[in-house]
């Protein structure tokens, strides 16, 4: 437990995987008049409760104590611990309206999700053979996750009175479907999620439960997130930071030279998003890899994050999608 601000106190949540950080989490305890404010909650494992459990007891807050949690987004290292949370602290749980109303499909009946993800991988040339292991990627997740119905639907724009604090909601839409934001004016902090982090580039996919334009919706969320003063962003992941302006601008970069590197392999010639992922490189936590050398779950990030950036640049003209037995394929266009 670590004191940001008169009332703010980052929690440390270990991730699921041994002998890494990366997937640790930042929670937030925020102080209220009548109790506490508690931001994404951590993986829903036995030692990710036992870390939370810890620092409480050393802030001296109960459970019970907790009065509302906002979740930033539906990802199971922010939403994995909201179900045995509530059971224990009775307090409302906030997720915006669109990632609400996708939980049953996610983590509850999964089946429908399953099929419309083989389709679309199968769509964007994912072969036969490693369809199953792709697929199946995210399951594993299911077991990270304690599921529960948020009563509270976000949509952006609204105010999170808390003692003195008052947590605008942005909605930033992008890394996932109805990713928030929360901002304190006064203070001039920024609790970005997964939405700003100052060393990854948080995934940015096309998939079924995307939105048709993600990186186009990230962008313009990375833009109003720049209107805004800013001087310590509170990350979801990572360590908390003070140069927002830089950020974004250093993550639209990122972006731009994403999209000249798929459109240098365009020039090749017809292609999947899948083959198109199989021939740039992929920063997997700090680390360049190959496609070959991605886990499953990466390759799939990877197959979706190729696929965001294809779109956008076929919307910006740089790019065409055709179809060839049954596949969508990419091509370079004479202005690119
Ligand atoms: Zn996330
Ligand atoms: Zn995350």
């Amino acid at each position: 437990m670590t004191s940001i601000l008169p009332g703010i106190h980052l929690l440390r949540l270990p991730g699921p995987f041994p002998n890494t950080d990366s997937a640790d989490v930042n929670a937030y305890l925020i102080r209220g008049e009548g109790g506490w404010l508690l931001v994404d909650t951590g993986w829903g494992t036995d030692r990710a409760f036992a870390a939370l459990e810890r620092q409480l007891d050393e802030t001296g807050v109960g459970f019970e104590q907790i009065r509302q949690i906002v979740v930033t987004h539906f990802h199971p290292d922010h939403y994995g611990l909201a179900g045995r949370l509530k059971e224990l602290s009775g307090a409302s749980v906030a997720l915006h309206q669109v990632e609400k109303d996708f939980i049953n499909a996610r983590y509850v009946s999964m089946d429908n999700l399953l099929g419309e993800m083989s389709d679309w991988l199968r769509l964007n040339g994912v072969p036969e053979e490693e369809l199953p292991a792709l697929r199946g990627a995210s399951l594993g997740m299911r077991q990270y996750v304690a599921p529960v119905l948020p009563e509270i639907a976000l949509q952006g724009g609204e105010t999170i009175s808390h003692g003195s604090f008052k947590f605008q909601v942005m909605w930033t839409p992008g890394h996932s479907p109805g990713h928030v934001c929360l901002y304190e004016s006064e203070r001039r902090i920024l609790l970005s999620g997964d939405h700003l982090l100052p060393i990854t580039f948080p995934n940015v996919g096309l998939h079924p439960q995307s939105g048709k334009e993600p990186l186009k919706d990230y962008l313009r969320s990375l833009r109003n997130i720049e209107q805004l003063e800013i001087d310590l962003v509170l990350p979801a992941h990572e360590h908390v930071f003070t140069n927002a302006r830089q950020r974004v601008e250093e993550v639209r970069q990122h972006h731009q030279e994403r999209k000249a590197a798929i459109v240098d392999v365009l020039r090749q010639g017809w292609q999947t998003a899948y083959e198109v992922s199989s021939r740039i490189p992929w920063i997997v936590y700090g680390v360049t890899l190959s496609f070959q050398e991605l886990l499953p779950l990466d390759k799939r990030l990877a197959v979706i994050s190729a696929l965001a950036h294809l779109e956008a640049l076929c919307q910006e003209g740089e790019a065409e999608k055709s179809a060839r037995d049954g596949v969508r394929v990419y091509g370079a266009t004479k202005a690119s």
